[in-house]
């Protein structure tokens, strides 16, 4: 039986005015109930190109889904396991829009299904019984543990969403695993750049001790180039392979005068701090000051920063001043009108030019509007400075999010590009080393978790490969 229904079955989440008050999860997740009628709307495709061009790591998504339509909740989530080690992240973050939910047939006539909030379903599903120790935790990697890797170490650099993937798989193919993550917490990106109320750290680290279970071994707080090098791991300590998966990280400026002032800060900074921090109340004190606040940029990053700023106490208000026009932002629409719900305001067409101060403290914002040209031979429309149309936008605060870059200066022996990113063979992922590889944003620059998990996929398969030559 399907469910013809063209609009399907939307996650309850907090009222706007209620949820600007605290950092619990907005989207509140699906019933059974709710998640059995979703799932009917799947018309079990037989080209499923939703999974096919849709899905980076490659998710059976016709089966699972077709479990839940059954009420085989937990076989539903097994499903999931054997492609993906972040079932409940993924249905949380994933620009779902773009990937399998944008491939999805129903969505030529209506909604999509809602693919990515019936993986979370099934994979919160699972994390609640197992700690209602309803059910045992499920091993994602030795099951199939092969001979294979048996003897062979292989080491993970970057605990993020390519390092994990890349771990899991190469933890089933029965290698010995050891990720190693400068940060105190495994999870990069997830950890430290995605605010709770999009993806809650206990969903995060419960998929991360699945790992941990199944016998991939982390070492955080060490760093590549300071604490641990390319030549140690692949000499004295013994691995056989070396996985660079350690991201770009590292916040991009503006590049305007005045960023040193007080009351400038990254975003990428920001949200880092607010998800350090303790308690409720803690992260309510993150921001340097509290009045007006600007971000600057148009991307994903940009819509955790300004809604993590509504959330904090004594500001008054939050703009996105941004240099192209709305249909040019690559932020996740879903995201844009979750911050509009919140009470951010977005300023189109506009470019900053110098953040003001007095007494060493951000007062203002010199901006300048600007204008799309005609689209050039690639179709992008760039924008152009209007002439005499500076003003200043009166604000305490000014949140860098325009990007990050990768830092790769301790890599030895592996060749880095002139924009610092690591030069990997696009389909072998082989780097300039032998027996090193690498995937993920620090070869590809800044992309979504989901693209990085399917490199650290496809990595793990090419070091697979590699070794069993050896
Ligand atoms: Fe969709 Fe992402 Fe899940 Fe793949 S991992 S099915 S792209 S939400
Ligand atoms: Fe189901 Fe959509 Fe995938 Fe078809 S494309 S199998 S309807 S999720």
């Amino acid at each position: 039986m399907i469910n013809l229904s063209r609009t399907g079955t939307r996650m309850p989440v907090q009222d706007p005015a209620e949820r600007t008050n605290n950092f619990q999860e907005v989207a509140e997740g699906y019933t059974e109930e709710m998640a059995v009628r979703e799932a009917l709307r799947c018309l079990q495709c037989r080209e499923h190109p939703c999974m096919t061009e849709g899905c980076p790591v490659s998710n059976h998504i016709p089966d699972f889904i077709k479990k839940i339509t059954e009420g085989e909740f937990e076989e539903a989530y097994q499903i999931l396991l054997e492609t993906t080690v972040l079932p409940a992240v993924c249905g949380r973050v994933c620009p779902k829009y773009l990937q399998c939910e944008g491939n999805c047939v129903r969505g030529e006539k209506g909604r999509p299904v809602a693919i990515g909030s019936l993986e979370r379903f099934v994979a919160d599903l699972h994390r609640k019984r197992v700690q209602a120790g309803e059910i045992a935790e499920a091993s994602p990697a030795n099951e199939a543990a092969g001979a294979a890797g048996k003897g062979k170490k292989v080491a993970v650099i970057g605990s993020g969403p390519a390092g994990l993937a890349c771990a899991k798989d190469l933890s089933s193919a029965g290698y010995e695993v050891t990720v190693f993550d400068r940060e105190k917490l495994p999870g990069g990106v997830l950890s430290y750049g995605i605010p709770s109320f999009r993806l809650p750290d206990e969903v995060l680290r419960f998929e991360i001790e699945g790992l941990t279970a199944a016998g991939v071994h982390f070492e955080t707080g060490k760093e590549l180039g300071k604490d641990i090098s390319i030549d140690a791991l692949m000499g004295a300590m013994g691995f056989s392979a070396v996985f660079l998966g350690n991201g770009a990280g590292s916040p991009m400026g503006l590049g305007i005068p005045g960023t040193e002032l007080t009351g400038v800060v990254s975003a990428a900074d920001f949200l880092d701090r607010l998800n350090a921090a303790g308690s409720e109340e803690e992260r309510k004190t993150v921001l340097p000051a509290s009045g007006k606040v600007a971000i600057i940029g148009g991307g994903n990053v940009a819509m955790d920063a300004c809604r993590s700023a509504v959330r904090c106490p004594g500001v008054e208000k939050v703009c996105v001043v941004y240099r192209r026009s709305e249909k040019e932002m690559p932020a996740d629409p879903a995201e844009v009108a979750e911050a509009r719900e919140e009470g951010v305001e977005f300023i189109y067409l506009t470019a900053p030019l110098e953040v003001l101060g007095e007494n060493g403290s951000v007062v203002g914002l010199k901006c300048q509007r600007m204008e799309l040209s005609d689209p050039d031979a690639s179709g992008r429309r760039k924008p152009v400075p209007v002439a005499g149309s500076e003003y200043t936008l009166p604000v305490n605060v000014v949140i860098e999010a325009i990007g990050s870059r990768s830092e790769n200066e301790g890599v030895d022996g592996v060749d880095i590009s002139e924009r610092g990113l690591i030069i990997a063979d696009p389909e072998t992922l082989s780097t300039s080393r032998a027996g090193v590889f690498a995937g993920g944003d620090t070869v590809t620059g800044p992309r979504t978790v989901i693209a990085a998990m399917g490199a650290g996929r496809k990595a793990a398969k090419e070091i697979d490969s590699y070794l069993k030559k050896l």
